[in-house]
């Protein structure tokens, strides 16, 4: 099943964000709220969404807590 895994990828959007209190702990920016969606796809072809809701870095992107 090596051929699988190229065939399946993951995209992540943000939908909309909005500034949040706290900083990053990687880089120190600013935090925000953002509504982010996952989707998942194979072969190119959506097949799996999810919408969850993350504190992430508006600097570095990274995500600082989720709420699933
Ligand atoms: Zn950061």
């Amino acid at each position: 099943m090596v051929c699988f895994c190229f065939l399946v990828d993951q995209t992540r959007k943000v939908r909309r964000s909005k500034p949040a209190a706290g900083i990053c702990s990687r880089c120190g920016g600013g935090a925000s709220v953002a509504d982010m969606k996952t989707c998942t796809r194979f072969c190119y072809v959506p097949f799996y969404w999810k919408s969850w809701r993350a504190i992430m870095c508006t600097f570095c992107g990274a995500v600082l807590k989720s709420y699933h």
